[in-house]
C-alpha cells in the first residue's frame, strides 16, 4: 500500500528522469543556443499522473515556449510520458519582466562564483543577506548626460559611505532609467570594498509588507531594531510610503537614528521629494538634507552606447546600422532598449539566423506599438463583438457555436498582436481559458488568414476600428 501511495504516478520514472529524457529529445531538435536559453532554465518539479509540472523563471518564458516550441515540447513529452502527457508551468518568482531570463542566467553564474569563493576561504561566518542583485554594477552602468550627477555621487558614496555630505542620497526619475541599477551598484560596491559594513537593499513596498507582518506578529521592536543596526540602508521606490501613516512614523525613527550615527541612507523615488504626495512634511524635509539627484532619459549617443555594451554582453552581433535604428526609435527608457535586444536574441536563436535589419525593424515595431498604443483587451473584445453583432459575454462563455468560436479566436489573436498582455492574461479575459487555448487560437487564425483573403480583410477592418477607438 505504502509503495503504491509513494508512487502516485502511473509512469515508472520520476519527474527528473522524465525531464531528462525530454531534454535529450529537445536538444537534438533545436539549435544549441535555443536549448540553452529556453530549455536549460526549466526545472522539473513534480509528475502527477501524466502531467509534468515545471518551474520557469517568468511568464514571458511560458509565452515563448508555448508560442515557438510547443510542437517539439509536446513530442518530447509524449515520447517520455505517453499520449496523454501534459505540462503545467509555475513561475519561480512572480515577476514577469523579460529580463528575468538574463537575470537568471547571470545570477547562476554569480552564485557559482560566490559558492566557490566561500569554499575557498573556508569561512562560515553567519550569512547576512543584503538582498543585492550582483548584476547591478558600476562597470555595466553606462555614463550619459542624463545620469552624470547621480552616477558621480553614487561612486563617491560607495567610496566613503556615511562620510560624504550626500546623506541621504535621494535619486529620482521615470521608470526604466536606471535608479534601481544605480542604488544597487552602490550596495554591491560597498560590500565588496568594505566587507565589515552591513548594507541592505529593499523596496519600500517590501518594507511596508514586513512592517505589517511585524505588527501582526507583535515584533515591531525587532523589526525596527534590525534596520537601525545597518551601516547602509538602501530603499527603492520610496513613493510607496505615501498615505501610510504608521510606516512613515517608523521609517522616520529609523531614518533619524541612522542619520545621527553617520550611517548612509540611499533612497529612490519616481518624483522629487517636494512632489511626493501623502507624505509627512518632516520626512520630505529630511529627504532634502543630503543630495537630491535626478536621472533623465538617455540621449541618442548614450542609447547607442548602451546597446553596444549590452549586445556584447548577451553575445549578439549587431551592425551599427541596426543599433542606430533601434536607438532612433526606442527613446523613452533603457528597459525597453534591453527588451528589444532580448527579443532579437530570442528570435534569432529561434531561427538560428544572423540578425538582419528586417528582423530588427520588426522587433522595434512590435515594441514601439506595444508601448505607444493604449489598446486594451476590453476594446478589442468590444470591437470584435460589435463587428459580428454578438453580445460581449458570448465570447467569454463556454459556447462552441462556430461563429462564436471564430469571434473569440479573432479577439484572442488580436489581443496577442495588439497588446502587451501575456497569454495567461489574455486567457483570463476570455472566461479563464489557459495559455495553450490562446496559443491555439492565435495559430489557427494565423493559419486561416494565410489561406483566406476575405477573413484577412475582415480582420484588417476590425483592427482599424480598434485602433480608431483606442486613439
Ligand atoms: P528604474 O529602477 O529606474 O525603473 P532600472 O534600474 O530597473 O530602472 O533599469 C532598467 C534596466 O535598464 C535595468 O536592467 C538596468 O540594468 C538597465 N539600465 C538602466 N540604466 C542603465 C545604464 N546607464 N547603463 C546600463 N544599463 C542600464
Ligand atoms: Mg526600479
Amino acid at each position: 500500500m505504502d509503495i503504491l501511495l509513494a508512487n502516485s504516478s502511473p509512469v515508472q520514472k520520476d519527474h527528473k528522469e522524465i525531464w531528462k529524457d525530454c531534454l535529450t529529445i529537445i536538444k537534438k531538435n533545436v539549435p544549441q543556443i535555443t536549448y540553452n536559453t529556453w530549455f536549460l532554465p526549466i526545472k522539473p518539479v513534480s509528475l502527477v499522473d501524466f502531467t509534468l509540472n515545471v518551474e520557469v523563471p517568468s511568464e514571458f518564458f511560458i509565452d515563448w515556449i508555448e508560442e515557438h516550441y510547443s510542437t517539439i515540447l509536446k513530442k518530447a513529452l509524449v515520447s517520455s510520458i505517453g499520449e496523454t502527457a501534459k505540462i503545467t508551468y509555475s513561475i519561480v518568482e512572480d515577476k514577469s519582466e523579460q529580463l528575468d531570463l538574463i537575470d537568471e542566467i547571470e545570477r547562476k553564474e554569480e552564485e557559482k562564483k560566490a559558492a566557490s569563493k566561500q569554499v575557498a576561504s573556508g569561512n562560515d561566518k553567519r550569512i547576512f543577506d543584503p538582498h543585492l542583485n550582483p548584476r547591478y554594477k558600476f562597470d555595466n552602468f553606462i555614463k550619459g548626460e542624463g545620469n552624470q550627477l547621480a552616477r558621480a555621487a553614487a561612486i563617491a558614496i560607495s567610496d566613503n559611505p556615511g562620510e560624504t555630505s550626500f546623506n541621504p542620497f535621494f535619486i529620482y526619475g521615470g521608470v526604466g532609467l536606471g535608479k534601481t541599477h544605480l542604488i544597487q551598484a552602490i550596495g554591491n560596491q560597498i560590500i565588496d570594498r568594505h566587507p565589515n559594513k552591513k548594507a541592505i537593499y529593499l523596496s519600500m513596498d517590501t518594507f511596508t509588507v514586513e512592517f505589517v507582518d511585524a505588527i501582526q506578529n507583535d515584533s515591531v521592536n525587532e523589526f525596527s531594531h534590525f534596520y537601525k543596526t545597518m551601516d547602509v540602508l538602501i530603499i527603492d521606490d520610496i513613493q510607496f510610503l505615501s498615505g501610510r501613516e504608521r510606516t512613515q512614523d517608523l521609517f522616520f525613527q529609523i531614518f533619524n537614528i541612522l542619520h545621527q550615527s553617520g550611517k548612509q541612507i540611499i533612497l529612490s523615488s519616481d518624483k522629487p521629494p517636494k512632489d511626493l504626495k501623502g507624505l509627512n512634511e518632516r520626512l520630505i524635509s529630511r529627504f532634502q538634507w543630503g543630495l537630491t539627484a535626478d536621472i533623465q532619459p538617455p540621449d541618442f549617443e548614450t542609447r547607442v552606447a548602451i546597446l553596444k555594451n549590452k549586445s556584447e554582453s548577451y553575445g549578439i552581433a549587431l551592425s551599427n546600422e541596426i543599433m542606430e535604428y533601434i536607438a532612433l526609435n526606442i527613446t523613452s527608457n533603457i528597459r525597453e532598449l534591453e527588451g528589444c535586444l532580448i527579443k532579437l536574441l530570442a528570435s534569432s536563436s529561434l531561427n538560428s539566423q544572423e540578425i538582419e535589419f528586417e528582423l530588427a525593424k520588426k522587433v522595434v515595431k512590435e515594441i514601439s506599438t506595444q508601448v505607444k498604443t493604449n489598446i486594451s483587451i476590453e476594446t478589442i473584445t468590444k470591437e470584435v463583438c460589435s463587428f459580428f453583432k454578438l453580445e460581449e459575454n458570448k465570447v467569454r462563455e463556454k459556447n462552441r457555436k462556430k461563429e462564436i468560436v471564430l469571434a473569440r479566436q479573432i479577439a484572442m489573436y488580436l489581443s496577442k498582436k495588439l497588446t502587451n498582455s501575456s497569454l495567461k492574461t489574455i486567457g483570463l479575459h476570455f472566461g479563464g481559458r489557459d495559455h495553450s487555448t490562446v496559443i491555439h487560437a492565435y495559430n489557427s487564425i494565423d493559419h486561416l488568414i494565410s489561406n483566406d483573403a476575405t477573413l484577412k480583410e475582415t480582420i484588417a477592418k476590425i483592427k482599424s476600428k480598434i485602433e480608431l477607438s483606442a486613439a
